[in-house]
């Protein structure tokens, strides 16, 4: 393969004008269905993602121990509700999945105000959303509820349904390989544990299914591992069966809130200097967009189980604005309109963009390294292409024979020369096509 062949391949992908349009009709599926760390919706949705890729479902069951974790007992929910004494629903899991503590015990029972109020959570800073509440590792109910609902609700006698059952049974996870050239991987992990929330995280998912179609149709030299998760658990469960697998972990990403409007925001990996992280912040500097590029932190998503001590593993973590920094993160504002069919899209380019540059960072060796080699009379000057071009394209290809002692990378060239790495890429490309430089062998 030459230097030149798996850029065009990887990146032709998403030349589709309706591409994210489809990624939006994905989330919008998705959206209903009321997802947790484990059970039936968090079945259909990797159910419904399998039916764009061949994605292989696993369970563990219930009690399994990975690490210092145990798989949980399974939860499921048919309905829930909160009746007044007239018998309406003045909380109705039906309107929305957010409007019940995600792994709420079974309860039946009659209440008074003041006792149901212990049991009701509202967001305090937005008074018409309905915040997102989890409570997987302790037995309790509840229902959330938006703090104008809260207020509206008068003194009464009021019937609390909650139609869930917490039993054993399993943990869902995908997981699709598209085996390449070689048998080094490059991991992407995504998150799908959330129940009616876009950005966080139908957003991850919707990326990682489209990317996973655009890769299984190209040739690839890195071979891509995809997992579908629910977060924490999920990875922790994963590495804890696949210890063997993570030797062949070359790169790694972490997609999560990949659909709003903002800017690209990218999370180190714990080494802090790995392939993917340089690779990230060098096509984040070069792209003219606002973004951010923020240092390792053990908080966030499940980068934090992939750069545990005992993994350290090379993953960084890419969302657009960081969860915690916009408001709608974790509420029923984070709905279909927060995310957008543009973004989606923008997501998937880079990251297709992102690999591009992986799978062609290599090292070469220059094979006329005593002096610089005369390059008009190989016809490597373009004398009567446009100028400024030509001089461009000639200080890559000085670079490229300069530091091509089979010990510095494309990447390591493109970053020393302050040049992109698509310049040096191609200009490597036409060096090797005219037999100045050979791939160097690792
Ligand atoms: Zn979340």
């Amino acid at each position: 393969m030459t230097a030149g062949t798996t850029i065009t391949a990887v990146r032709i992908a998403s030349d589709s004008p309706e591409i994210g349009q489809r990624m939006h009709s994905l989330v919008s599926e998705l959206y209903p269905i009321c997802r947790s760390i484990t059970g039936n919706g968090l079945r259909e949705t990797l159910r419904r993602v399998g039916q764009r890729i061949p994605l292989q479902i696993h369970e563990v069951a219930t009690g399994t121990l990975v690490y210092d974790w145990t798989v949980p007992r399974e939860w499921n929910i048919q309905d829930a509700w909160v009746k007044n004494s007239r018998g309406e629903r003045v909380i109705d899991f039906q309107k929305s999945n957010l409007h019940v503590v995600n792994y709420s015990v079974p309860v039946r029972k009659t209440l008074s105000l003041r006792e149901l109020k212990q049991h009701l959570y509202t967001h305090s800073g937005q008074p018409d959303w309905t915040p997102y509440r989890t409570s997987y590792y302790r037995e309790t109910w509840g229902f959330c509820i938006s703090q104008r609902q809260l207020d509206a609700l008068p003194e009464d006698e009021y019937e609390v349904v909650i139609d869930s059952s917490l039993e054993d049974g399993h943990l869902s996870y995908g997981e699709l390989l598209l085996p390449g050239e070689s048998p080094e991987e490059i991991l992407i992990s995504t998150h799908c544990c959330h129940p009616s929330l876009c950005n966080d995280n139908l957003s991850g998912i919707a990326v990682a299914c489209f990317l996973a179609q655009a890769l299984a149709s190209k040739p690839h030299r890195y071979s891509y591992r995809f997992l579908f998760i629910p977060g924490t658990i999920g990875s922790i469960t994963w590495l804890s069966r696949n210890e063997h697998v993570v030797p062949r972990i070359k790169h790694g990403l972490v997609l999560a809130c990949v659909g709003d409007r903002g800017g690209f925001s990218y999370k180190k990996s714990r080494r802090g200097n790995a392939e993917i992280d340089r690779a990230v912040q060098h096509l984040l500097m070069h792209s003219g967009e606002t973004h951010s590029v923020r240092d390792f932190s053990p908080y966030g998503f499940d980068e934090r189980q992939y750069c545990s001590p005992g993994f350290n593993l090379p993953v960084g973590c890419l969302n657009r604005t960081s969860h915690g920094e916009f408001s709608e993160y974790h509420t029923s504002a984070d709905d279909l309109d927060f995310v957008s069919a543009e973004a989606l899209e923008g997501t998937l380019q880079n990251c297709l963009e992102i690999f591009d540059l992986l799978e062609n960072n290599r090292r070469y060796c220059n094979l006329n390294p005593k002096c610089e080699p005369q390059l008009g009379k190989r016809g490597l000057y373009r004398e009567f292409g446009g100028q400024v071009d030509a001089q461009a394209r000639e200080l890559a290809m000085l670079w490229v024979l300069n530091l091509s002692d089979g010990q510095n990378s494309l990447l390591d060239i493109a970053e020393r020369s302050g040049l992109r790495f698509d310049a040096i890429q191609k200009a490597a490309a036409s060096l090797k096509d005219h037999g100045l430089l050979r791939l160097a062998e690792n």
